[in-house]
């Protein structure tokens, strides 16, 4: 039985992930590289917990005794007895590499390695690992605790074994597994940022503003938010990894991160966690 899972990067996913886990009565390891980010982690998890039990029929004592079971750290070392590792640091193909190499050396040879990335080869991040075998997607999507969906992604090496494990953690966790093979972006994604990437389009190209481009597709197309709060919520830097990655991945310009989405995240406007991106959002304080 799969029983302490390791959560590497403490950031939207991270967080997300750890509390899903915790919630479903595993001991995790949430462990970021960075101090702030692990309190803000924490803080997301604190004050989603404090909502649950004000809104749904969570106990403050079961509230509490999820939080327990979160322990944090900046050291990677802290993954050493896991039997799960999901791993949600930054979309950068070498920063994933780097710290899955490390894992590889640090974890038990029979843990379960996943990522959570937004559509890098899986394939090419188990060449970090020493046993690609025991390496999957699995893509949680945000906020974790509403989102019932993980795409499953097996890379080329990876084992049946492996894959039963990611799809029965993931039920588990109460969420709902459906694979999808190792292509940029895998489904959702490759689905999703073109259409994020055109309301961005909209706005450059001044067809319309951000408000009204959301509003419209609310009203004309029954989303239940508007592309560019999506995007928002995402993260721009984000968004822009994934188009970036589709463009290269698949080597079509249609892909192509609209120049305004790239400029915004050269001026720090990565949008909710940084409190701006095409809208505003109340400043986020940080311990
Ligand atoms: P984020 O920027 O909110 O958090 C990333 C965290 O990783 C940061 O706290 C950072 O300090 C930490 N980090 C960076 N390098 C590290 C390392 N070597 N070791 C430990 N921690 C490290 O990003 P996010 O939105 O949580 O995205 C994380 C991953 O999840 C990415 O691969 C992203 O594509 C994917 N993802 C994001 C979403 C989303 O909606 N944001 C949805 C699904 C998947």
């Amino acid at each position: 039985m799969q029983n302490i899972i390791a959560v590497i990067g403490a950031g939207t996913m991270g967080s997300g992930i750890a509390q899903a886990a915790a919630s479903s009565g595993f001991n995790v390891k949430l462990i970021d590289v960075s101090q702030d980010a692990l309190h803000r982690g924490m803080d997301t998890i604190t004050e989603s917990i404090a909502l649950l039990v004000k809104k749904t029929h969570l106990t403050q004592v079961a509230g509490d005794a999820v939080s327990a079971r979160i322990q944090r750290s900046s050291d990677l070392l802290y993954a050493a007895n896991a039997d799960v590792v999901i791993e949600a640091v930054f979309e950068d193909e070498s920063i994933k590499r780097e710290a899955w190499k490390n894992l590889s050396s640090i974890c038990k040879e029979s843990a379960l390695f996943a990522s959570n990335t937004s559509g890098i080869s899986i394939t090419r991040l188990a060449g970090a690992v020493k046993h690609p075998e025991r390496f999957i997607g699995m893509h949680f999507f945000n906020p974790v605790a509403a989102m019932k969906l993980v795409e499953i992604v097996r890379g080329n090496r990876t084992s049946d074994a492996t894959s039963q494990a990611a799809h029965e953690l993931a039920q588990a966790l109460g969420k709902v597994p459906l694979e999808a093979r190792d292509y940029p972006g895998f489904v959702v994604n490759r689905v999703l940022l073109p259409m994020i990437n055109e309301a961005a389009f909209a706005v450059f190209e001044g067809l319309a503003s951000a408000e009204a481009v959301d509003q419209m597709l609310k009203l004309g197309a029954n989303h239940p938010m508007g592309p560019l709060a999506l995007a928002d919520f995402i993260g721009l830097d984000v968004c822009l990894a994934v188009l970036e990655n589709l463009q290269r991945g698949f080597g079509d310009d249609k892909y192509r991160p609209c120049p305004l989405l790239r400029q915004m995240v050269d001026a720090g406007k990565l949008g909710r966690k940084k409190g701006e991106g095409f809208f505003k959002y109340p400043v986020v304080v940080t311990k």
